[in-house]
């Protein structure tokens, strides 16, 4: 167990120092601003389409190792893939981080990746929010862009 809790460590930190897709999109589709006000996290989630698909999602802001790597992994998470699949996998995601609902199957977590490194925070219901604010945003990119968000509204 331990081993696991080393491994998962050793990949929030490496999202967290060296975080993907960080940064402005040109020609960006949609953008959304969410604030973590408990924390102080703040995120800017870009997207860019591709027909019904995500083509790029790219962010900006500043957090807590829990929010950047989250933000990070999500990014990569995510591309390629339509709106219907980006609900499911926060919804999965979602119950992973906060363990409500029903437990997820080995399968779901497999399919989560390394986003799965977040499973801790369940323990930790304030580092839920920092480790959903990407999700909220990226969202709200999509549904109502321009849009701000957060955590306690
Ligand atoms: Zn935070």
């Amino acid at each position: 167990m331990s081993e696991l809790h080393d491994l998962y460590q050793e990949i929030l930190l490496d999202h967290y120092k060296r975080p993907r897709n960080f940064g402005p999109l040109l020609g960006a589709d949609g953008d959304a601003e969410g604030h973590n006000p408990l924390c102080g996290d703040r995120v800017h989630v870009h997207v860019k389409l591709d027909g019904d698909r995500l083509g790029e999602v790219r962010f900006e802001g500043s957090g807590c190792a829990i929010s950047t790597a989250s933000a990070s992994m999500m990014t990569e998470a995510v591309r390629g893939q339509t709106k219907a699949e980006v609900e499911a996998r926060f919804a999965r995601f979602r119950t992973l981080v906060t363990g409500e609902g029903a437990a997820l199957p080995p399968e779901a977590v497999d399919e989560l990746g390394e986003m799965a490194a977040l499973a801790g925070v369940r323990a930790f219901p304030m580092r839920v929010k920092c480790a959903t604010l990407a999700w909220h945003t990226l969202r709200a990119a999509l549904d109502s862009p321009g849009a701000v968000v957060s955590t306690e509204s």
